[in-house]
């Protein structure tokens, strides 16, 4: 079918979670200040409501929280947002709740129910279609896409799993965000070792969706996970089943239990629970960041150079950065616990080089106490170095180590812990956007950034309310839960029938008859049971991206191949399809697949408004810039072309696309 120049322009965009509302929220703020030459008709589809989609639909346990706080949750651009297309702002998640007046519960500190944070989600993405220019009609399709076909000149059908006929698309934009995985073979053969010895085996999955119901009352059950996903699952099989925690005299919590849940036997590399994180305000002024790591300075401080090294160019820079933001606040908030004033203390600091002997001079004359200086390795691994001769010692040791985290992270004396939390996140912000990052070899990207900064990341900066590390305590001093150390393994017992688990903390091991992997499955294109992503893969119209050195090494992601310039799907070939954009978790632009905090002129903001732009452009919209941001837009817009309108025949300008081929980066 041909479309003529009365057909309005199609835009499917395929999941309708956060992404894809906060993608059609650009597209439609953009559309009314420069729209394209015909109406614009936008189809979203996603099986699951849209605004929240399937992780944040309302229909899920109360029990499931947010682990950011309210005040820090939103949906809107704001002024600080470095964008071409128009600022449309909105509430945060707590001021939305004051107005609203539907979540009275719901403060600026609040950690949100997830259910919460649905209404929230629905609200805004009504409120987007409400406000939709008059020339454009938004529909949405409660069902799921199993395909995509056409080629760059022609316009897309999008097969749904319900229909007989499929959409017709100038541009399709997806936003899957969350996959699902078939096992990979060692979980295989731990189900399979489940099935033949009738034990219970829970792969990695979403929370929400697991069958929790097969782990019997009293059963031994190793889970292997400290993250988000173990308190999730945690919580479901403790007061999920009916348990329930009561204020002791003390103030700690004591677990009431059901008599319903398994005992848990959890375990990690780390073998402790991720920080919890910190719902109280600075004390002091905040710290003005970017100092030592701004994407700008470290790539002019590094130009010139063949090959950067992470230990060497980059660590000591994010170092001193965190550092800066945790001292910046203990000096200026806690002056009586420091020996110099912070102007004196901060024009020495400035000059001196992380990890060297004068900075570490520094630190130890201006602060005498110990405990109030930033030890990293304290910080991240707490169980290295430490063997216990029994489990029981062990116990001891982790639930004393939470109990000091519960205590520091809710006792504003500690404050310094949140001015390192603040860096941390601008370390995190910055880091993406370097340019030199193309010049780190691709096994130190795998390692180092992808693999140990971001696990320190998740670690230190994203755990769970302090709330729940509490209710974790209290479930430990109760026996519900039992800690099996760092390093932890999991072997089947051929002999006796169970799983065998044990780690390097303690030579004790324990025997479960239960095993739960708690974690979400890993977004692989190879592995998810996305039908779409997987047709697209095998044809070689989609290909996962690929980190490779030039001495052969080479690491298959498994994420969706995008071009980071404007997010187009690119094939194996690494042509990029004009017609065609992705962006979230399961592609090569994963970072900040988290919800945006007000005034941080968030990543995801920048990218769904450069996304949008480049869409509408496609579609003939003028390259109207919207925002004067003082010069700051330096690399965030789009390029200040006009895009020629789609003929008749939907035929796509495709010399205005810029064919990409496979990067390291
Ligand atoms: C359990 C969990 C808890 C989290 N908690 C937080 C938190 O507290 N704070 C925070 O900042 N971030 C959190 N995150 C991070 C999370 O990445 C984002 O909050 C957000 O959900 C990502 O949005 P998204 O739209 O990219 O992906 P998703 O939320 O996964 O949405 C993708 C949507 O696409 C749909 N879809 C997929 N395939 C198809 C198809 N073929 N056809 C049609 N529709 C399809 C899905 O149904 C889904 O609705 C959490 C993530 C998870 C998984």
């Amino acid at each position: 079918m041909r479309s003529t120049q009365k057909d309005p322009f199609v835009v499917v965009i395929v999941g309708a979670g956060p992404r894809g509302t906060g993608v059609l929220e650009r597209l439609l703020a953009n559309a009314a200040e420069t729209p394209p030459s015909r109406p614009l008709s936008v189809e979203l589809v996603d099986p699951y409501p849209p605004g929240g989609g399937r992780v944040w639909r309302e229909e899920q346990s109360p029990l499931m929280w947010m682990n950011a706080t309210a005040e820090n949750v939103t949906m809107f651009p704001d002024e600080t947002v470095t964008c071409d297309g128009p600022i449309r702002p909105g509430p945060s998640l707590s001021e939305w709740a004051a107005a609203e007046g539907a979540c009275a519960e719901v403060t600026h500190t609040t950690f949100a129910t997830r259910q919460v944070q649905s209404r929230y989600l629905r609200w805004v993405f009504d409120r987007v279609v409400a406000e939709r220019p008059q020339n454009v009609s938004v529909r949405v399709h409660a069902t799921r896409a199993t395909r995509v076909e056409g080629g760059a000149r022609t316009r897309q059908r999008v097969w749904l799993e319900d229909r007989d006929e499929p959409l017709r698309a100038d541009v399709v934009v997806l936003a899957l965000g969350h996959l699902d995985a078939v096992p990979c073979k060692d979980q295989r053969l731990l189900a399979d070792f489940a099935d033949r010895h009738a034990l219970r085996h829970l792969p990695c999955a979403y929370s929400a969706d697991a069958d929790l119901s097969v782990f019997r009352p009293g059963e031994d059950v190793l889970m292997r996970g400290m993250g988000a996903a173990f308190i999730d699952l945690m919580v479901l099989l403790t007061e999920g089943r009916g348990g329930a925690f009561a204020e002791r005299a003390d103030g700690r919590l004591r677990y009431v239990p059901s008599g319903r849940e398994p005992r848990l036997h959890v375990g990690s590399r780390r073998g402790v629970p991720y920080r919890s994180k910190i719902s109280y305000r600075l004390v002091g002024d905040p710290p003005p960041l970017p100092r030592f790591f701004s994407a700008p300075e470290v790539d002019a401080r590094l130009a010139g150079r063949d090959r950067i090294g992470f230990r060497d160019d980059l660590w000591p820079l994010m170092a001193k950065e965190i550092a800066y933001g945790y001292y910046h606040e203990l000096f200026t908030a806690h002056p009586g616990r420091v020996a110099l004033p912070w102007q004196e203390f901060s024009a020495a600091y400035d000059g001196l080089d992380w990890d060297a002997e004068p900075l570490r001079a520094l630190v130890e004359a201006s602060v005498p106490s110990k405990a109030d200086r930033l030890d990293f390795a304290a910080l991240d691994r707490p169980l290295r170095g430490l063997r216990f001769p029994r489990s029981a010692d062990l116990q001891d040791h982790v639930r004393e180590h939470i109990r000091a985290d519960v205590d520091r992270r809710s006792d504003r004396r500690h404050s310094a812990d949140l001015g390192a939390f603040l860096a941390l996140l601008s370390v995190y912000g910055q880091l993406p956007l370097l340019t030199c990052l193309a010049r780190l070899p691709a096994r130190s990207r795998v390692t180092d950034v992808d693999g140990w900064w971001q696990g320190f990341f998740e670690y230190v900066g994203s755990g769970s309310p302090r709330e729940r590390t509490r209710q974790l305590l209290a479930l430990a001093e109760a026996g519900v839960v039992r800690f099996v150390g760092a390093d932890m393994w999991v072997e089947p017992d051929e002999e006796r029938g169970v799983y065998r688990a044990g780690g390097t903390s303690t030579p004790d091991t324990v025997e479960a008859t239960g095993l739960i992997e708690a974690r979400l499955p890993d977004a692989d294109l190879r592995t998810c049971t996305e039908p779409l992503l997987r047709s697209l893969y095998r044809s070689g119209e989609a290909a996962e991206h690929v980190l490779a050195d030039d001495d052969g090494y080479a690491h298959r992601t498994g994420l969706l191949h995008v071009s980071p310039d404007d997010f187009r799907v690119l094939s194996r070939d690494g042509v990029p399809h004009p017609r065609r954009f992705a962006l979230g978790p399961f592609t090569n632009i994963r970072r900040f697949a988290t919800f945006a905090r007000p005034r941080s002129n968030a990543l995801s903001f920048r990218q769904n408004d450069r996304l949008a732009r480049e869409v509408l452009r496609l579609l003939g919209a003028p390259a109207r810039v919207s925002r004067n941001d003082g010069g700051r837009r330096a690399g965030t817009g789009l390029p200040a072309k006009t895009g020629p309108a789609l003929p008749a025949e939907g035929r796509l300008p495709v010399q205005d696309v810029a064919v990409v081929r496979p990067m390291v980066a």
